[in-house]
């Protein structure tokens, strides 16, 4: 390329605009970041309203990046899903999540739920329950600590063939132990018939919902509906991006069970999360 020189130069500057190259770059880096060990899990803590305690955590993905520093999801998951690079991403944070909390529990802290998210591209049921199965093993956590946070877009393929083969997968995940929880749920589609059909434990409330809870009448009511329904149909209830006391009033008044958020904890690095879990021991 070098013997080029000055035309190719030409050529990429006139014919690729940035964008495209800055995209081409990201790219050649994500290919490379499992091998050069650039991910890491935050943890982020949820808390029950009734008694304070911890009860789970979420894993939330971040690239270490070697120029930008530290990224988030919405910097590179999309790229990721559409270079088919999820599938090992996912499979690293199923398995450093199931190590990681099989770890803590056996320096003698508090047992605790991890919840993974599992975007609908990468959710190949099959593929899934077998890998989960395999995890499971290997890592030595008991399935009942692993939750999978599904959104509704994964739940509701109508139109894909896989959706008998979801019904089962999440059935048999379930008979083993695993909790299923449905992501942003409210933001997706609406008909809500595949509550009846999957086996789900809770249902996560979206942060575009929790946000304006006490000057949007409307996001109010739809909250208070999707507590009642969770209730009515014995599924728990986590609210996400809890920021102020007022929103957690709200949510208590309405016997929401699970939150999470900023008030609460930001998500924690590995070492953070390790801090939390001994102080807690120590009480
Ligand atoms: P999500 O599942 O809705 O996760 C909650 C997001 O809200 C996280 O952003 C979290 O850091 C942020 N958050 C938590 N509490 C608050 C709050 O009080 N206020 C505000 N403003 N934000 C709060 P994050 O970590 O940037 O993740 C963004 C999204 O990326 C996640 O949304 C999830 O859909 C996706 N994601 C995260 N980790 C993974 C992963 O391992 N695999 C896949 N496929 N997707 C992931
Ligand atoms: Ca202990
Ligand atoms: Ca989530
Ligand atoms: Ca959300």
């Amino acid at each position: 390329a070098k013997a080029a020189g000055k035309n190719t130069y030409q050529f990429f500057t006139t014919e690729m605009n940035q964008a495209a190259l800055k995209r081409l770059i990201l790219e050649n880096q994500l290919r490379r970041v499992l091998e050069r060990e650039e991910l890491c899990l935050f943890y982020q803590p949820q808390i029950a309203l009734s008694t304070g305690q911890l009860v789970g955590m979420e894993a939330l993905l971040r690239w270490q990046h070697p120029e930008s520093g530290l990224l988030s999801p919405s910097q590179f998951v999309a790229v990721a899903e559409e270079m088919n690079l999820i599938i090992p991403i996912g499979e690293w944070v199923l398995r450093t999540a199931c190590y990681q909390t099989q770890a803590w529990q056996a320096a003698g802290l508090l047992p605790i739920r991890i919840s993974i998210n599992v975007s609908s591209r990468q959710f190949k049921p099959v593929y899934w329950l077998q890998t989960i199965k395999n995890v499971l093993q290997e890592s030595q956590l008991a399935p009942n600590y692993l939750e999978l946070e599904l959104t509704e877009s994964v739940l509701m393929e109508e139109h894909n063939d896989n959706n008998n083969s979801i019904v089962a997968v999440l059935t048999e995940l379930r008979t083993m132990g695993v909790q299923i929880a449905i992501d942003d749920f409210g933001t997706g589609y609406s008909s809500l018939s595949y509550l009846k059909r999957l086996p789900v434990n809770t249902l996560k409330i979206d942060r575009s919902f929790i946000q304006d809870i006490n000057s949007n009448r409307d996001d109010a009511a739809i909250i208070t509906a999707i507590i009642a329904l969770a209730h009515s149909l014995h599924l728990s209830v986590v609210a996400e991006g809890v920021e102020n006391k007022e929103q957690l009033i709200f949510l208590q008044s309405r016997q929401c069970e699970i939150v999470q958020g900023y008030l609460l904890s930001k998500p924690l690095s590995q070492e953070e999360m390790t801090k939390l879990l001994q102080r807690i021991d120590q009480q």
